[in-house]
């Protein structure tokens, strides 16, 4: 696991660019969860958490008020791919930062195909998770 020390300068920034901006974590592996939650709560966000693709259509469905999501692709019950399209189909303003530890080469295609609207590979670097957040925020 890479370690969040290197948030620094990035963590201040986001401080002031946003608060209460609310991310929605999709992700099922609990330490997955532990990690992304540590990191960006340092970062100075708001996060909720969904166990798979399904639960992430839902709070979109509730209108939770989600600024950005971070998408795990392999989930149960729905994966994030399926989870992707369904979200754009009723939010497509809403940022989807794609991630995933099993890519292979043409998947950061499918993802962006899918309404994906960036890419991030696992393990997640904090420095440029919190990078790729403030580009999607301005
Ligand atoms: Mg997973």
């Amino acid at each position: 696991m890479a370690d969040t020390n290197q948030l620094g300068s990035v963590q201040r920034e986001s401080r002031q660019v946003q608060a209460g901006f609310k991310i929605l974590v999709a992700e099922d592996e609990e330490s997955n969860f532990r990690y992304i939650e540590k990191l960006l709560k340092k970062a100075g966000f708001d996060l909720l958490r969904a166990n798979n693709g399904l639960e992430a259509v839902e709070y979109i469905e509730l209108d939770a008020k989600i600024n950005l999501i971070l998408m795990d692709i392999k989930m149960p019950v729905m994966n994030g791919v399926e989870a992707t399209r369904e979200i754009k189909k009723l939010k497509p303003e809403i940022p989807i930062i794609a991630t995933t530890a099993f890519a292979i080469p043409g998947d950061r295609e499918v993802f962006l195909n899918a309404g994906c609207d960036d890419y991030i590979p696992k393990p997640i670097r904090a420095g440029e998770l919190i990078d790729m957040i403030l580009s999607h925020i301005a």
